[in-house]
């Protein structure tokens, strides 16, 4: 089940949701899919990425271990088709942040039109 899962991954160019995860799968228990994709984000396989409505999950790249994730990349979230893609090219910048907060993670998503659906409209 578990190799499964990344292999759909690897296959797929944008993140996924659960949604996106369940309909993959012709015999899939949510619940379980669920704990596969936690325990990969623990693992340093997939990093999760929320849009501010519901969570994503996309392979890592960038050497990430069980102990942290190293994803500095923003995200790309396509207005049209909903999609979140991965911008591993476009690394979040550094940030000042006022002493005694701890930042854990830093989230930039773009937000607009992606190249297949500017194609698409022109
Ligand atoms: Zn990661
Ligand atoms: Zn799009
Ligand atoms: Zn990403």
């Amino acid at each position: 089940m578990r190799l499964l899962v990344l292999d759909y991954f690897l296959k797929q160019s944008t993140a996924l949701s659960l949604s996106d995860l369940e309909s993959g799968f012709d015999y899939s228990n949510r619940a379980t899919l669920f704990r596969t994709l936690k325990t990969f984000e623990k693992k340093g396989l997939l990093h999760s990425i929320n849009d501010g409505h519901i969570t994503v999950y996309a392979l890592c790249m960038d050497n990430c271990s069980e102990e942290q994730h190293a994803d500095s990349h923003m995200h790309f979230c396509c207005k049209n088709c909903k999609k979140i893609y991965c911008m591993r090219s476009v690394k979040t910048p550094n940030i000042n942040i006022p002493s005694g907060f701890n930042a854990e993670k830093l989230d930039i998503i773009i937000h607009g039109l992606c190249n297949g659906c500017t194609e698409n409209l022109n």
